[in-house]
């Protein structure tokens, strides 16, 4: 019995021993690949794109098809980009719509069959795709940018190409997590992958871009930047003829500001640089190389994309510019370095941003807002949306854990979701004691840094701590009452 077991454990150790030794190749491997080619016509506002993705069935199962998210469907015409109160600050020059044109799919060279199970959603058939295989599919598609400030579109400053390419769903219990378009949050999930991108755009516009670019070529007033980024959820880039740019160094970390009509860029570039300091020291490194800060047309306060942060032109003032900026970059710890589901679970990234946002400013008291004050605002703020919206509506639901379309209104998703959200992770942090709720959520970060965090992957770090699991529940299920 005995020998049979050494016996077992040898075969045991034979199957294991490689992926223990290979393990952290086998992740980078398992990565999906994207090669892009944007040819910008700034003129006519288009984007020509040609994609290649490598994409590997991470899954236990046969895959018989691949779902993406294509974002660039939401700008066109019977889709509502925005809800009706931000209207007006995302079409200055009148409502106007965009177009996505899908010209042709293949995979692994030949021609595939596609669908849209809905306008957020392309399937493409891959034969089968069993564990572990990879599958090179291709897309060639033109996009008309519409004239709004948003993530993707065009305004009279710059062009923002946030979203713009289909992305993998994440495969995860059997299926596609396809989530739908929703003008309330960001309605982004995806993995970390590998990206190459090859931006062909007029000599008259500066890039800001994920990932590091190098210039390959300059050639009739045209410039084709080549961008790599690896292990990044998104590659998001943006153009404007009125660019400046300031950079300075945090360790080994690149910040660039990127600004026009800017009296204090030194000034916000120092908040950046602050920022990723700060939330080094208190979570775990950032790990890339380069961070961006770019000043935008946008008609909410900032986006979070990996190594790249918009922020309004249109923020009322420099303390504003401020926290837009300390709370996107937050979001390059929770979102870029942890996933987790934005559309499904928005609290998660979200409220711990927020939060992270009011430890920035506890940790940086030079610019006046004290840790303790925030929360009390925050409190007083959501007992007030409670009690407007209860004169109104009567009972209302004041649960976190809904999907992007489950929420009402724009006041209901901030309340429930930034406010209540941060005001949780501050009630964990005052029950855990500071040194137990900083070693679970550097704990948080360390396990699930490039992949995806589940909401129960978030409690039960917290719970190794304390079991704190009814109490985060009724959090969550929206039944404790702030006093
Ligand atoms: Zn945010």
């Amino acid at each position: 019995m005995k020998r049979r077991f050494i016996v077992f454990g040898l075969i045991v150790l034979a199957i294991v021993l490689p992926f223990a030794l290979f393990g952290c190749d086998k992740k980078v491997t398992n990565l999906d690949f994207y090669q892009i080619e944007v040819q910008v016509d700034e003129e006519n506002k288009t984007l020509d794109c040609s994609q290649s993705i490598i994409y590997h069935n991470n899954s236990e199962n046969c895959l018989l098809s691949v779902s993406f998210f294509v974002y660039a469907n939401a700008f066109t015409e019977g889709q509502k980009a925005v809800g009706t109160a931000y209207l007006d600050k995302a079409y200055p020059n009148g409502e106007n719509f965009g177009q996505f044109c899908l010209e042709k799919v293949t995979v692994d060279g030949k021609v595939a069959e596609f669908c849209f199970d809905k306008p957020s959603i392309l399937t493409v058939e891959v034969g089968q795709l069993w564990q572990d295989e990879q599958v090179q599919i291709e897309m060639d598609y033109t996009i008309v940018l519409a004239n709004i400030n948003h993530r993707l579109g065009y305004g009279d400053n710059t062009i923002n190409c946030g979203n713009f390419f289909p992305i993998a769903c994440v495969y995860e219990n059997g299926q596609f997590s396809k989530p739908d378009f929703s003008n309330i949050g960001d309605p982004f999930y995806s993995q970390t992958a590998n990206f190459e991108v090859k931006i062909c755009h007029s000599a008259d516009y500066e890039l800001a871009c994920t990932g590091q670019q190098k210039q390959l070529a300059t050639k009739d007033g045209r410039v084709s930047v080549f961008c790599e980024a690896e292990n990044v959820r998104d590659f998001c880039f943006v153009l404007s003829q009125k660019f400046e740019l300031v950079k300075d160094v945090a360790g080994d970390v690149e910040i660039r500001y990127y600004f026009y009509d800017q009296p204090n860029a030194e000034y916000h570039l120092q908040t950046a640089k602050k920022a990723i300091e700060t939330f080094e020291q208190l979570f775990g490194k950032y790990p890339y190389k380069q961070l961006s800060v770019v000043k935008s047309n946008f008609c909410y306060g900032g986006m979070e994309y990996p190594n790249l942060v918009l922020i309004s032109d249109c923020l009322a003032d420099k303390e504003t510019v401020d926290y837009v900026i300390v709370h996107e970059i937050a979001h390059q710890w929770w979102y870029g370095l942890v996933g987790s589901n934005q559309f499904d679970n928005a609290w998660q990234d979200e409220g711990l941003t927020e939060f992270s946002t009011a430890l920035f400013f506890e940790n940086n008291l030079e610019y006046g807002l004290e840790y303790q004050q925030i929360m009390q605002n925050a409190t007083t703020s959501y007992k007030k949306f409670v009690d407007v919206f209860e004169s109104v509506l009567g009972d209302i639901d004041q649960s976190m854990d809904r999907s992007l379309t489950e929420f009402d209104t724009e006041p209901e998703y901030v309340s429930c979701v930034y406010t209540k959200g941060m005001l949780m992770f501050d009630w964990l942090r005052e029950d855990l004691g500071d040194k137990k709720f900083f070693k679970a959520l550097r704990e948080y970060l360390e396990t699930y840094k490039f992949q995806t965090a589940s909401p129960q992957d978030l409690i039960s770090v917290f719970c190794k701590q304390r079991n704190l699991k009814k109490g985060i529940e009724a959090w969550l299920g929206g039944t404790v009452v702030l006093n």
